[in-house]
């Protein structure tokens, strides 16, 4: 009788460093726009394990569902402003509704997501040891005085606007992230991210962006909000991973502005997705929201000189992109 020979167990060191070898990487707010590309890219290096915890209020599995199954990957449905408890290496911390019709919806909810939020990942950052970035947003900035905008630039914020709950609420968690930094010698990464498209984005997010294309491809008019002359400057997603990837893998703190520094007014915005998407829609001035900024355009000194990051994709190659993504999911092909 022969019995057999099983291989040996692996002792504790050799089985912790097996796992050492890994990264065990968290992405909170994974299920959304950004989000579910970042985990798209960190899923391609064999040696990273992800995790992504969610609420699904602007995401949806959807946009992860490639990885659900996958060894290496975890979906967890959890509020960023409840306690979590888990081990990990690296939090990318994005978890925050970003498209204004979204964050105004609820904007008690909104601050507690950006304050709350940051405050119990941070908590989770120190107990584990793990290096924390957070994407904050152009909007720290508000209606902006100086343009182009640096990093050294303080901001024009109304405190008690519509918009408050979101950009103030960035801007603590911005004073959150540098006070465990000071406090606890938390490693922080801070990035100002200026306003982003691409494929996935919600369909009907109010974004605009994703307001003109849908608009285009329904066939109906594209809504400039008045006067048309407030400009913003548009980075194509795969770019923005690219250089959220740099500033957590470099040794810069930040904050680091992202965003590509073509700069649009919304009516040559709106001129150019007609253009491109559907010659036939007209373009109609409907009313704005209140303390909308006027001008936006980032200054990507730092994040060239530091990163060796700049966007490659313009506004005329990243929107074909998203076209074909919204035409698949609206059900609108080509040639109807
Ligand atoms: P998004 O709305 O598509 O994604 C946000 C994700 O966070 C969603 O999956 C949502 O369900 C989740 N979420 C929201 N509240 C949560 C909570 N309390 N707990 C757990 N999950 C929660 O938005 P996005 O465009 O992918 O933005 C991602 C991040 O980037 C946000 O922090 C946003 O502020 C920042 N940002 C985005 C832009 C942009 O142009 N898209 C510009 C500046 C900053
Ligand atoms: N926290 C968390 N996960 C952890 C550790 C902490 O969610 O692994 C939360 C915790 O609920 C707390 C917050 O992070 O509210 C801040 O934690 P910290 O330890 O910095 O502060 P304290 O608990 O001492 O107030
Ligand atoms: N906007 C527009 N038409 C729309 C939606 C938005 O003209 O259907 C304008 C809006 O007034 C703002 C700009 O586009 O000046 C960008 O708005 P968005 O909500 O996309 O982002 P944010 O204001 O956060 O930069």
């Amino acid at each position: 009788h022969q019995t057999t020979k099983q291989p040996p167990l692996p002792s504790p060191l050799r089985f912790s460093k097996f796992f050492q070898s890994n990264m065990r990487i968290l992405v909170t707010g994974g299920a959304g726009f950004i989000g579910s590309h970042l985990v798209d890219r960190l899923m391609e290096n064999e040696k990273n394990e992800v995790i992504v915890a969610d609420n699904f209020f602007t995401g949806c599995k959807d946009n992860l569902k490639k990885w659900i199954g996958h060894p290496r990957f975890e979906l967890i449905r959890h509020d960023v402003t409840e306690t979590l408890l888990i081990e990990v290496d690296q939090i990318y911390h994005l978890a925050c509704p970003a498209s204004p019709i979204f964050y105004k919806y609820n904007p008690v909810k909104t601050i507690k997501t950006n304050v709350i939020g940051t405050l119990n990942m941070l908590g989770l950052a120190k107990r584990v040891g793990a290096r924390i970035l957070l994407t904050s947003t152009s909007e720290v900035y508000g209606d902006p005085l100086i343009h182009p905008q640096p990093e050294t630039y303080w901001g024009n914020v109304n405190p008690i606007g519509v918009r408050s709950c979101y950009d103030e609420g960035k801007r603590v968690a911005e004073t959150l992230m540098f006070d465990y930094h000071r406090q606890h010698g938390l490693e922080i990464r801070i990035a100002r991210i200026f306003n982003t498209y691409g494929p996935r984005m919600n369909i009907d997010d109010g974004r605009v962006v994703s307001n003109f294309i849908a608009q285009a491809l329904r066939g109906e008019s594209l809504t400039v909000q008045s006067p048309g002359t407030q400009t913003r400057s548009f980075c194509y997603v795969s770019d923005l991973v690219d250089g959220l990837i740099r500033l957590m893998e470099g040794p810069n703190t930040g904050p680091i502005n992202l965003g590509n520094p073509g700069e649009f007014t919304m009516t040559e915005l709106a001129e150019t997705v007609k253009e491109l998407i559907n010659p036939n829609v007209e373009i109609k001035m409907v009313e704005n929201t209140p303390d909308d900024p006027r001008q936006r355009k980032p200054d990507i000194t730092k994040a060239k000189e530091l990163l060796g990051w700049e966007p490659k994709v313009k506004l005329r190659d990243g929107l074909p992109l998203m076209e074909a993504d919204f035409r698949l999911r609206l059900g609108v092909d080509k040639n109807s």
